[in-house]
């Protein structure tokens, strides 16, 4: 049989453009790649073997060899692991199975194409070798049976398939460097290489050294035991940056990482690790889970049951001799082992945080800027954990600024004399809360509030709305009685002896003109400076959640009617009332009563429902005002 010619997928070709342009000062992860790709083989030859024997045998312990053949500068890369037949040579090698890969291809932006972080992010696999390869030829033998193979390419969008007289189980990569490639023939930069990256790798790695007097041997270049199941002391910092690298595809150095080892009920061994920065898919992922070996063998490189969704942007290692080897995905999902093992790589990870937090406070902040709003979806999903996730957690405040942070520690180590409760508001950002009418009252006297400006917080503040003794309490919702609570103001005072008859019919105004957009109208507490502001019930919805319910399509009609505020201090409201009470026409009061309405949905960051008719009757109040 002739060789078959076909064509790369359009992905292959571009993700190998992308390759050659992007990774270029970093020719050689290449035989990191191929390594790794071996030991997956392998691994899979394993977890097959368990249950299947007819696999075809190997003579050879479970391996990778490497050798170079300097005369005609080839270097070849052996395996002997589950191997590939005709179909899933060309459904590998030639086109890119995943679609996360495929989709992330097309979002790439020209600019980001350059940035090889980006492409760190999905791993560069197989393809990489054609930076120092002007031509590959992979022979392998799947261990399921049937012929042999051989793939020919030059790397120029084409490859070639035919039948190949291979006998032994596995594959064979050979590598026909490029001209000015050629020091990676060389004995020591090879081993060089593999020390660097694939030490870790569980399988032996040989080298074919070829001695003076022309005989070979096979030298071991990794060492035999794992990372994680060494003991941590014979562990230098770099082998845990390798392990990193090789299992989470990131280029960056992980932020920290935690080598844990149980002897108790369920002993394992396991090494996570934190990201310094959020992987592109942190909010949409779903193969989030930690790598589980069972005595050995690689049994499933995203274990869900061992990691919490709130921890999804972690990575790690877990080997345990406690699971069955031929253990199923079903059996996964109901094994009572994995839970405690997740128990304790959840305490560990949070503590690690937690210490990140005592002693390095900057490198916190930013491991809390990236994680921060996934580390809190755990207050939903993990009651247990609540204590210890409400020590992580950091916001914003009216005291803060935008750059700083407060923990509840430190709110709670700063409040005013006669404080009972924790204050907060949420909003979409900093900017739209910070002149929150709803503050006045509480900055005036010296009353910090907690601003809760991510999408989750809402959700938060559902799962959590009590931090030790203290209640939170939203600055906007219900009646906020700040009486005993911070310093006493002069405004507080003269409130106090406000009459309020005088402000009975402006009240009654403003309740028969707006009644179809409010519940009630109330004489404000929580006003210094502002004419009016909108607060909802003590059950109610606050405005940023109602925004954020109308923005996901769940519309709520007007069942959330909310109440306005009036401040009897302000001259505006003294002067519109001493009007009413003087039967000034009631056509220009009402026309007061809604801009101020309107005002204070603005002031909160809401749409006004008619933005042309509130432009108009500012501008005929203003026109009026400017008359005088
Ligand atoms: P990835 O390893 O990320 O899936 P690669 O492009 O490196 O991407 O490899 C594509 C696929 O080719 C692998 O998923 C695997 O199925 C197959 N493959 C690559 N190398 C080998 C090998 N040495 N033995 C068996 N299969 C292999």
């Amino acid at each position: 049989m002739t060789a078959e010619v076909h064509s790369f997928q359009t992905e292959v070709q571009q993700l190998m453009n992308l390759m050659v342009h992007s990774l270029y000062s970093n020719k050689e992860i290449f035989l990191r790649e191929l390594i790794s790709n071996s030991s997956d083989a392998v691994d899979k030859l394993r977890f097959e073997e368990i249950t299947n024997h007819n696999l075809l045998k190997s003579e050879k312990e479970n391996s990778i060899l490497i050798r170079n053949d300097k005369d005609n500068n080839i270097l070849i890369i052996e395996d002997n692991g589950i191997g590939m037949t005709k179909d899933e040579l060309m459904n590998n090698l030639g086109t890119i199975a995943s679609s996360g890969t495929k989709k992330f291809l097309e979002k790439l932006s020209e600019q980001d194409k350059k940035d090889s972080n980006l492409i760190g992010q999905f791993g560069v696999g197989f393809y990489s070798a054609f930076m120092v390869a002007k031509k590959i030829v992979v022979e392998s033998r799947s261990a399921h049976g049937g012929e042999a193979y051989k793939w020919t390419s030059a790397g120029d969008g084409t490859y070639t398939i035919e039948p190949s007289s291979k006998e032994t189980r596995g594959t064979t990569i050979e590598l026909h460097l490029k001209d000015d490639e050629k020091e990676f023939i060389d004995d020591w930069r090879i081993r060089g290489i593999v020390r660097k990256y694939s030490d870790y790798v569980t399988y032996p790695i040989f080298f074919l050294e070829k001695k003076e007097d022309g005989a070979t041997e096979e030298v071991r270049l990794n060492k035999s035991t794992p990372v994680w199941a060494r003991n941590k002391r014979e562990n230098k910092p770099e082998d845990y940056q390798e392990l990193y690298k090789q299992i989470s595809m990131d280029w960056k150095e992980p932020l920290l990482w935690e080598h844990i080892s149980v002897e108790g009920l369920v002993p394992f061994n396991a090494v996570v690790f934190i990201p310094t920065e959020a992987p592109f898919d942190l909010y949409t992922r779903d193969n989030h889970g930690l790598h589980l070996y069972v005595k050995r063998v690689s049994i499933t490189e995203k274990c869900k049951e061992l990691l919490p969704e709130y921890l999804r942007f972690i990575s790690g290692v877990v080997e345990t001799d406690e699971l069955p080897l031929n253990v199923s995905r079903e059996i996964l999902q109901h094994n009572n082992k994995l839970p405690q093992i997740k128990k304790q790589i959840i305490k560990k990870v949070l503590s690690s945080l937690q210490n990140l937090a005592n002693n390095d406070s900057e490198k916190y902040f930013n491991f809390y800027k990236t994680f921060g709003a996934v580390l809190k979806e755990g207050f939903h999903f993990d009651f247990e954990q609540h204590e210890t996730l409400s020590d992580l957690v950091r916001f914003k405040s009216s005291k803060t600024g935008k750059d700083g942070w407060v923990s509840f520690k430190e709110y709670i180590e700063r409040k005013a004399d006669g404080q009972k409760e924790i204050y907060y508001l949420t909003g979409p950002n900093f900017e739209s809360i910070e002149r929150s009418p709803h503050l006045e009252a509480l900055t005036s006297k010296g009353i910090e509030v907690l601003f809760l400006i991510d999408p989750i917080d809402e959700w938060f503040i559902m799962s959590y709305n009590k931090h030790g003794e203290y209640n939170l309490k939203s600055i906007n919702k219900g009646d906020l009685d700040l009486n005993g609570v911070g310093k006493e103001t002069e405004e507080e005072k003269k409130n106090e002896e406000k009459p309020v008859e005088e402000l009975v019919g402006l009240l009654d105004l403003f309740r028969t003109k707006l009644s179809d957009e409010i519940k009630e109208v109330k004489i404000s507490k929580r006003l210094r400076e502002s004419a009016c502001c909108l607060v909802a019930d003590e059950n109610g919805m606050s405005a940023h959640m109602e925004r954020i319910m109308k923005a996901t399509g769940q519309g709520m009609a007007n069942n959330n009617k909310r109440i306005l505020e009036i401040n009897p201090s302000h001259n505006l409201i003294k002067n519109l009332a001493d009007r009413k009470n003087k039967g000034a026409d009631e056509t220009t009061l009402n026309e007061w009563v809604e801009v101020l309405y309107e005002t204070a949905l603005l002031s909160e960051g809401s749409p006004v429902k008619n933005p042309g008719t509130f432009a108009k009757r500012l501008t005929k109040i203003m026109e009026m005002a400017s008359g005088k």
